[in-house]
């Protein structure tokens, strides 16, 4: 493929052609806590905002056809971009965490029973293990892990160990956002169907680094949000197969989820809108189809060649710093992201020498707190690299962490 033109790719992003509040130039390697935003979203937005914005749904007039026009064509966006079978599958919710709760509170609560399991890894992120971890308490299911090689990776010869004939649910990141690491959820989803579990993916951190096919994984749910895939905050997609939609009851009661709504009771509209309570995102929801598109003209293939071509230099590169851990999976098996420690230094201290000098990553647990404990340490640095990241940023990277190693009196 005609590799990305990388310099092109940042012209378009307004952040990163100017300097920062205090002076220095950006260096940002937190594209995993959220990625910045080209002007072709910010311009959809104001677009919608300043000429054809007003509520969505609601009856007839000119700009209610307009708007709804819009917000539709973002969900057709979506649908394409998952390549879901039919649009009605494509829900608009808050983001990634509400996606996942919703599914906990609609399918789970309705399908969850005493003694069933829920499988899951240790590699998830907070918001793909809590409400399974609250559905478990109030249904009395248990929740189990799927074994993790020592690199982080899922064990598949031993997916057995929690994918008994008891399991109804295997809920798994494609992309986990501390080490990277890319499990493969094909044969993880149809593991699941092979003992009768539906399967829920976490595609948050997946969507920037790789191409999604629901349909190739043969997934039941999967949950993804605008803001790290270049997009707003505030809205994110949650796929369901439509006749599991059709099955489950609604989550939020309100406004645009009814067919017709009696004094004492209400019936259901058809999914999506069944489970899209509310005045939606409106400009959100446009600036996340403006976000998806970007993205697909960018092309597939020489998106995912940047970005394995940017995870084998990062790991590379960091094996020239003394003292430095990198944990998950060799670079060919892994996203654009590695976290790590440095011997003798606080992630914190780290983070605010990389901060000095305009350079932007993330240090803790990354909501990953079980995972953290597996590693056993209480927190990580993470650069997490985009579409609009050179090696030169990498190369920023080392030269700071080498610095920081002398501030630190390490060197
Ligand atoms: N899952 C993964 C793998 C993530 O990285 C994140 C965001 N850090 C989330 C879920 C939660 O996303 P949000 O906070 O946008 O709902």
């Amino acid at each position: 493929p005609t590799p990305l033109d990388v310099d092109a790719i940042r012209a378009q992003f307004p952040i990163l052609c100017k300097p920062l509040p205090n002076g220095k130039t950006l260096t940002y390697l937190d594209s995993g806590a959220t990625a910045q935003k080209p002007t072709v979203v910010l311009d959809a937005m104001r677009d919608c905002f300043e000429t054809y914005y007003s509520n969505v749904h609601r009856g007839k007039s000119t700009l209610g056809r307009l708007v709804t026009k819009a917000v539709e064509a973002s969900r057709e966006d979506c649908r394409r971009f998952l390549n879901a079978a039919d649009v009605s599958e494509i829900l608009f919710t808050a983001g990634t965490t509400a996606g996942l709760n919703l599914v906990a509170q609609t399918w789970g609560r309705a399908n969850i029973c005493e003694g069933d399991v829920i499988a899951t890894t240790v590699l998830e992120h907070h918001a793909n293990l809590v409400p399974w971890q609250m559905l478990a308490k109030e249904t009395g299911a248990e929740l189990r892990f799927l074994p993790l090689t020592d690199d982080g990776r899922v064990d598949m010869d031993r997916v057995d160990e929690a994918l008994t004939d008891r399991c109804k649910l295997l809920a798994i990141t494609a992309c986990s956002n501390v080490l990277g690491t890319l499990p493969d959820v094909k044969a993880l989803c149809d593991a699941a169907r092979a003992v009768g579990a539906v399967s829920v993916v976490d595609a948050a951190q997946f969507v920037p680094h790789r191409r999604t096919d629901v349909r190739a994984w043969g997934c039941d749910f999967l949950v993804f949000g605008a803001h790290k895939l270049y997009g707003p905050t505030g809205v994110g997609v949650l796929y369901g197969k439509r006749e599991l939609l059709d099955a489950m009851p609604p989550w939020q009661g309100g406004g645009n989820m009814i067919s017709r709504v009696f004094a004492d009771r209400s019936e259901w509209a058809e999914p999506p809108a069944k489970f899209e309570a509310g005045t939606p995102p409106i400009g959100e929801i446009v600036g996340l189809g403006a976000a998806v598109r970007w993205v697909e003209d960018l092309g597939w293939e020489a998106l995912e060649a940047h970005d394995r071509e940017l995870a084998a230099y990062l790991l590379e590169r960091l094996e020239e710093v003394p003292g430095l851990t990198v944990y998950g999976p060799a670079a060919n098996e892994r996203a654009a992201l590695a976290s790590f420690t440095v011997d003798g230094a606080a992630a914190e201290d780290l983070n605010f020498l990389l901060d000095k000098r305009g350079i932007a990553v993330r240090h803790g647990h990354h909501c990953t707190m079980p995972l953290h404990d597996l590693l056993g340490v209480p927190a990580t640095t993470r650069a997490s690299l985009g579409v609009y990241n050179r090696a030169a940023d990498v190369d920023e990277l080392i030269e700071a962490l080498l610095a920081a190693r002398i501030r630190l009196r390490l060197a």
